[in-house]
C-alpha cells in the first residue's frame, strides 16, 4: 500500500510518499520561514497565500519523485488539525478535490498525534511509549498507547518553548544577526548559545514546586525580557540592539528551558520542532541514563513539520485493514482513526 501524506497546518507545506513500512518513496517540502522572518511572525493571510501556491509543485514533485501515479496510490492523508484555520483549509481543499478526481480514500490525520509516532518512522519502538512533545505551539507529556490511542499526562499551561525562544530570539534581533540569517528562532538561540556561558545569567527553572507533569514557558520568558531591558539600559543601546552578552543569555534561556524538560521527563521518546535542539537532547540523555531507560530521538528533519511525519500513524498493521475498509467506499471522509484522549485534550 502507498499512501500520500500531505501537510500544510503551520508554515510548512509538505507532501511525502511512503509505504506501509515507512519507506520514504519520494518527499517534497517548500518553508515559508524566510517570508515569516522579514515580518516577524507568521500573518494567517500570507501562509496560506503560500500554500496556496506551492501546494500543487509540492505534491506532483513527490509523486513524480517516488516515481508512483495518483492512481496507485492506496490513500490519502492529511492534517486536518491542530493548526492555523487559513493553512489548514488550503491542504484540506486540496486534498479534497484530489480524493474526489482519483476516487481515493481519505485519512484525516491530527498534526501532534503525527509529531508523536514520527520516532516509529526510524526506531523499532513498541507501545506503550511516553512521549515529550516540544514544538512551536505545544509541550506535551503523554503515554502513546497505541497508533490512536494517547494518554496525556501534561502539558504546557501557558506558551510552547518553541514560541517562547522564537519571542526571545526576536527580542534580541537574533534572526535579524548575521550568523542566523535563514534561521528560526530556537535555532539562532541553540547555534549563539553554543560560544555562551550559560552560568552568566540564573534564571528559575519553571514550576519548581509542582508534582504534576504540566509545563510552563511564560514566567520564564518574562524574567528573560526584564533581564535583557535591565542590559540595555545599562548599556545605553536601544531595544533589540544588546550585542555583549547575548550568547550568554541564548546559552542560559537554552539551559533552564533543558532543565525544566528534564525534570519532567524520565522515559521518553522526542519528538516536535524543539526535539532538534542538541543540548535538550543531551539533558534528556542524563536523565534516561541515569534510569536506565532508552531515549529516542528522531533525526532533526523529520522533527520539524514535513509531509512525511503525516503517515507516521499508517504504519501499523490495522492500517491495512482501515484502508481495505476504505476502498468499499474510496471518497468517504472517514472520522479520524484517533479518536484518543490527546486529541481530545487538544481539541479541547
Ligand atoms: P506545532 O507542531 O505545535 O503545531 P510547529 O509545527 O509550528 O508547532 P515545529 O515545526 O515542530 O512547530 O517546530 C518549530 C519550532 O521549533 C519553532 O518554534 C522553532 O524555533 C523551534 N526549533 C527548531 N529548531 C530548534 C532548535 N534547534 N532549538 C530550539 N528550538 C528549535
Ligand atoms: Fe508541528
Amino acid at each position: 500500500s502507498l499512501v500520500l501524506g500531505i501537510e500544510t497546518s503551520c508554515d510548512d507545506t509538505g507532501a511525502a510518499v511512503l509505504d506501509l513500512n515507512g519507506n520514504i518513496l519520494g518527499e517534497s517540502l517548500h518553508s515559508q520561514k524566510e517570508v515569516h522572518l522579514k515580518t516577524g511572525g507568521i500573518i494567517p493571510t500570507v501562509a496560506q497565500q503560500l500554500h496556496r501556491e506551492h501546494i500543487e509543485r509540492v505534491v506532483n514533485e513527490a509523486l513524480a519523485l517516488s516515481g508512483v501515479s495518483p492512481q496507485q496510490l492506496s490513500a490519502v492523508a492529511t492534517t486536518v488539525k491542530p493548526g492555523l484555520a487559513l493553512s489548514l483549509g488550503i491542504g484540506l481543499e486540496f486534498s479534497r478535490r484530489f480524493v474526489t478526481q482519483h476516487r481515493k480514500p481519505f485519512i484525516p490525520i491530527h498534526h501532534m498525534e503525527a509529531h508523536a509516532l514520527t520516532a516509529r518512522m526510524t526506531e523499532q519502538v513498541e507501545f506503550p511509549f511516553l512521549v515529550l512533545l516540544i514544538s512551536g505551539g505545544h509541550a506535551l507529556l503523554a503515554v502513546a498507547r497505541g497508533v490512536d490511542d494517547f494518554l496525556l499526562l501534561g502539558q504546557s499551561l501557558d506558551e510552547a518553548p518553541g514560541d517562547a525562544m522564537d519571542k526571545v530570539a526576536r527580542r534580541l534581533s537574533l534572526t535579524k544577526h548575521p550568523l542566523c540569517s535563514p534561521l528560526s528562532g530556537g535555532q539562532a538561540l541553540e547555534l549563539l548559545a553554543q560560544s555562551g556561558d550559560r552560568t552568566s545569567f540564573s534564571f528559575t527553572t519553571p514550576m519548581g514546586q509542582s508534582l504534576d507533569c504540566n509545563f510552563s514557558f511564560a514566567g520564564l520568558r518574562n524574567q528573560v525580557s526584564l533581564v535583557i531591558e535591565k542590559k540595555e539600559e545599562e548599556e545605553g543601546v536601544a531595544p533589540g540592539s544588546l550585542l555583549s552578552c547575548v550568547n550568554d543569555l541564548a546559552a542560559s534561556v537554552q539551559h533552564t528551558v533543558a532543565c525544566h524538560l528534564a525534570k519532567r521527563t524520565h522515559r521518553a521518546v522526542v519528538s516536535g520542532g524543539v526535539a532538534s535542539n542538541q543540548y535538550i537532547r543531551k539533558a534528556l540523555s542524563l536523565i534516561t541514563e541515569r534510569e536506565g531507560l532508552r531515549l529516542l530521538c528522531p533525526p532533526p528533519k523529520l522533527c520539524t513539520d514535513n509531509g512525511i511525519m503525516i503517515q507516521s500513524v499508517c504504519i501499523n498493521p490495522l492500517t491495512d485493514i482501515v484502508l481495505s475498509l476504505l476502498h468499499v467506499d474510496p471518497v468517504l471522509f472517514l472520522r479520524a482513526p484517533l479518536g484518543s484522549d490527546l486529541t481530545a485534550e487538544v481539541r479541547a
